[in-house]
């Protein structure tokens, strides 16, 4: 595990967490390549595995290992690791495992295959197996850059994004798994990781280029969080996570220089500019000027392709509104009557609303207060509202009350630090790595550390 607010001097390992107590699973198929060969390891004693099927089960706090007729029982850790660890990672190289489960606690929630380079290691967490994936950390950094990036991106886009994501996990600010011996979770809780299912010789190539260089921010390394597009204008850390001051996470246009003075004086915080803000379509570098949207796909890939992203437009029906806010608010109401904003970010972002509805009895008009722009999102989409800089017209009005609610946005995620489309469209036009990170993170310096 990585170790918090300690710069490592070589290369790191670090735990990723696969399976999780809350997945429930108590059975895990796994495949074992005929190259590279592996060893179990359980308590002192070390077998050499063949090529081919093995079970993992949990049952009664013991873990069986079912492997080619042969059978191991233990309550201890199960240790699956390469015989001779190789350096070099190679596309679907490793160990094929299933079920894992992509999108945790989503509506659209899945098991999926995946296949896991380097070492695998089961045990029981509060009676439950869980299953950390241990690897070299520039194997970790490849893995994540291929599953949010499509082959055709341009390599200063690439290698941009591999330095914010290695500072992100050295920065270690959050560690959310920490008491299960997990560093981060293989989903988008943390950052999404599915092995080495899709790397590209063009990932691999992307992390080599950029290996062991982090962002700095004075001495420390930068917790270089980012988000698909801000819509023109960052976000800054502390309205997005609360009372998180960042100097480098700032609310600052998403501009070229030519531009950035006219849209530096606007004051999104403010209902009536935002309004107009999210209106209008601004000169920015994740604007349709530098990044045509219909060849999103080509760049970022898993988008969706007839999806605009910068400026979008969303109905939601009275009916759905209410079975969200039931779902996520645990709220029974008759009908919701309007989306009132309370508080805006400085990129436009909702960051406090008031949800004004009839509750199930009684006629007097109640508020639920969503205080944060992740809340917000959460409630209004069973998909995952795409950000909440929006502005609300209602249609089909009847007695008072709404029949849809036209959101008309800008952006997608929360907004802070790096602006995937953004870096995109600064690398489509030219601009190379230093710049990017520079124009995301201000005053942020690349720094070598192993
Ligand atoms: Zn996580
Ligand atoms: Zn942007």
């Amino acid at each position: 595990m990585l170790k918090p607010h300690v710069i490592p001097d070589i290369e790191p390992t670090i735990d990723v967490g696969i399976i999780l107590p809350e997945d429930d699973i108590r059975t895990v198929e796994l495949t074992l390549p005929v190259q590279p060969l592996y060893r179990l390891i359980i308590k002192d004693t070390s077998i050499d595995l063949q090529p081919g099927a093995i079970r993992i089960t949990y049952d009664h706090h013991t873990l069986h290992v079912t492997a080619g007729g042969m059978e191991w029982s233990g309550s201890g850790s199960i240790t699956i690791e390469p015989v001779n660890p190789s350096a070099a990672l190679a596309p679907r190289q490793g160990i094929t495992m299933h079920p894992v489960v992509a999108g945790r606690g989503f509506h659209w929630q899945k098991n999926i295959s995946v296949i896991l380079p380097d070492t695998l290691r089961f045990s029981i967490y509060d009676n439950h197996l869980i299953a950390i994936n241990s690897l070299l950390l520039e194997h970790y950094v490849m893995c994540v850059a291929t599953s949010e990036m499509g082959a055709d991106c341009p390599p200063a886009l690439l290698e941009a994004q591999t330095i914010a994501a290695r500072s992100w996990l050295l920065a270690n600010i959050e560690q959310k798994h920490r008491a299960m011996g997990m560093d981060v979770c293989n989903d988008d809780c943390c950052q999404r990781y599915q092995g080495t299912t899709f790397v590209t010789p063009h990932s691999i190539a992307g992390t080599i280029a950029t290996s062991g260089k982090v962002l700095m921010y004075g001495d420390t390394i930068c917790d270089a969080r980012y988000s698909k597009s801000c819509g023109g204008m960052m976000e800054s850390a502390h309205h997005v996570w609360h009372d998180y001051h960042i100097p480098y996470m700032i609310v600052k246009p998403d501009t070229p220089p030519s531009v950035s003075p006219s849209i530096q004086k606007l004051d999104l915080t403010r209902e009536a500019a935002a309004r107009a803000w999210i209106d209008s379509v601004p000169d920015a570098w994740c604007g349709p000027r530098y990044v045509p949207e219909n060849e999103l796909s080509r760049y970022l890939g898993h988008v969706d392709e007839e999806a605009a992203y910068f400026r979008w437009r969303t109905e939601i029906t009275q009916e759905e509104i209410r079975h969200s806010l039931k779902l996520y608010a645990g709220i029974q109401s008759r009908a919701v009557l309007s989306l009132l904003p309370v508080k805006r970010g400085g990129s436009g972002r909702i960051t406090e609303l008031d949800i004004v509805y009839y509750p199930d009895r009684g006629s007097r008009q109640q508020v639920y207060k969503a205080c944060s722009e992740y809340e917000i999102r959460r409630i209004l989409s069973n998909d995952f509202l795409y950000s909440s800089a929006f502005r609300v017209e209602y249609r089909e009005i009847s007695d008072r009350i709404p029949g849809v609610f036209l959101l008309i946005g800008a952006g997608w995620g929360h907004g802070a630090g790096l602006c995937q489309i953004g870096a995109l469209g600064m690398a489509l036009h030219g601009q190379p790595v230093e710049a990017i990170l520079e124009h995301y993170y201000p005053n942020s310096y690349i720094k070598q550390i192993y």
